[in-house]
């Protein structure tokens, strides 16, 4: 049989995202939005789909939305329209879902992406508002087989879906795409973006074609990918399984199927819906949206500096480079507290260094954000001042700087109590190098041999003697000079 190389396929990746709105209550009634509580306890005869119960939409929902259109560079359509998705699972107590869909809020925008060093434009085909379904738990025990329980707490929780159009060409695209979407909804503070209670879900839509084949192949939809490293994972599997298929003279069927951790593969769950199965109509019980201008200029208004601009300024005002700009803006709070110290300490790369190694570590160990941490901003200045200025040794600022995260000590003070002002005095350091010296008559006359690298042995015994507060560039020196002399 005829059989295509590898090499000879690209892949294509659309993303379909969902995300949980930071509102307090849900999108057609007022019961709250919380994760975690008693099950059934957040619910109402509307979001229980009660009869005669009926739906009042939720304007914070809709200036949500809107700052969302705004910041994907939508056009947000003054006038939306919403519409019932009709189909029956137990979890959807009314038998269809309030969505939107042929005419929905916001359209064609579009998300920057860094890929490879250079940005990538992703275009969004639509945002549109629409209600969360309920969630099933299901149970089994000894005792009884196995069963399902039903909690209605999420069900109308207020969710924007995102659409993509298939511009990712790799799986590590789609990666870069979501985590750029997320940062977004964040910095925009309408998503608490957390993967593992399902407030950023997303399903991905794959395929593969021929190379330089303008035509898109048969897709398959990815579900049930609640991380950065599955979703990448489940791509990368679905993209060379579909490649096989074609290699071995088969084609690929439109499906959803089923990403499995454990294994490591999908699966087919079903075959895929096509949108007249759902028999989408318009809500009948809501008007349609209108908006004015006002409230779109109100919601700019309040849009903050987004990633994507953000990384730009960084790159020209700090001269960083492309890897300290991506962890720095990933975070927003990270972000300003760069800011902060380098108000005080303009030494932008030395303050980027501190932050990825040592304040990120401390952060992760205490599992805390930037602006929790006792260790100001102020406080990282003063410190790296102190090493600007040479009171004390990096190695020192390294040491303390646990202890002044975990306590907010003023690292002037921590200094002068523990005595570890650095040693600058020539004639203090040419004793303890003296000392050393006596001591180690052999490594001496290896070093005279030709044995240079012996260097490092006699500065690290000075250090260990001064309990590491010589300064090291002074010390380097003398010790140099002390060992190629004549005597
Ligand atoms: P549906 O409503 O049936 O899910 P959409 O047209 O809304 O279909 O597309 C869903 C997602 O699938 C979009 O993100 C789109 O970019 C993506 N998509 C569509 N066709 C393809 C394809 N051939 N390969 C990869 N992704 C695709
Ligand atoms: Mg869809
Ligand atoms: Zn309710």
């Amino acid at each position: 049989m005829f059989r295509v190389k590898h090499d000879d396929f690209e892949s294509v990746i659309g993303l379909e995202v969902h995300a949980h709105l930071l509102t307090e209550s849900k999108i057609f009634c007022s019961c709250s939005t919380k994760f975690g509580a008693e099950p059934n306890s957040h619910t109402c005869p509307t979001c229980m789909g009660l009869p005669g119960a009926l739906p009042v939409l939720n304007r914070k929902v809709v200036t949500f939305a809107i700052k969302l259109g705004l910041a994907l560079n939508c056009t947000v359509n003054r006038r939306s329209i919403f519409a019932r998705k009709n189909y029956y699972y137990p979890d959807l107590p009314k038998g269809y879902q309030i969505s939107q869909y042929e005419e929905p809020l916001c359209t064609d925008g579009y998300v920057n992406i860094i890929s490879q060093n250079n940005s990538k434009i992703i275009r969004v085909k639509r945002v549109h508002m629409e209600e969360d379904a309920g969630k099933l738990v299901h149970e089994s025990t000894i005792e009884t087989s196995s069963y399902s329980l039903v909690d209605y707490n999420r069900s109308s929780v207020p969710l924007l879906e995102i659409v993509s159009e298939p511009d990712m060409a790799t799986p590590d695209e789609a990666v870069r795409y979501l985590k750029m979407l997320r940062d977004i909804l964040i910095y925009l503070e309408i998503c608490d973006g957390n993967m593992e209670e399902g407030s950023f879900r997303c399903d991905a839509n794959v395929s593969v074609k021929r190379k330089g084949v303008s035509e898109l192949g048969t897709r398959t939809e990815l579900k049930n990918l609640n991380s950065f490293k599955h979703i990448e994972k489940a791509l990368d599997y679905e993209i060379q399984r579909q490649i096989e298929v074609i290699q071995n003279g088969g084609e690929v069927v439109q499906e959803t199927r089923l990403f499995n951790v454990n294994e490591g593969i999908t699966y087919s769950m079903r075959g895929k819906e096509e949108a007249h199965d759902y028999r989408y109509f318009p809500e009948p019980d809501l008007l349609p949206l209108v908006i004015d201008n006002t409230w779109v200029e109100e919601a700019e208004k309040t849009l903050p500096e987004l990633p994507f601009k953000k990384m730009e300024r960084f790159i020209k005002q700090y001269q960083l480079p492309m890897y300290d700009v991506e962890i720095l803006v990933s975070d927003k709070s990270l972000a300003s507290y760069f800011e902060e110290v380098v108000q005080s300490f303009p030494e932008p790369k030395t303050v980027s260094n501190w932050i990825m190694t040592e304040l990120l570590r401390e952060l992760k160990d205490a599992n805390i954000s930037p602006r929790e941490a006792p260790l100001t901003p102020q406080h990282l200045s003063e410190l790296l001042s102190l090493i600007k200025d040479g009171t004390i040794s990096t190695k020192i600022g390294k040491d303390i700087f646990p202890e002044i995260f975990k306590t907010g000590i003023s690292p002037k003070r921590l200094v002068e109590e523990k005595g570890l002002i650095q040693i600058s005095d020539e004639k203090a350091i040419i004793e303890t190098i003296d000392t050393i010296i006596s001591r180690h008559p052999e490594e001496v006359a290896e070093f005279k041999a030709g044995k240079e690298k012996l260097l490092g042995f006699f500065v690290g015994q000075v250090m260990k003697e001064t309990k590491g507060k010589a300064n090291p560039k002074l010390l380097n020196e003398l010790m140099l000079k002390r060992l190629k002399g004549n005597d």
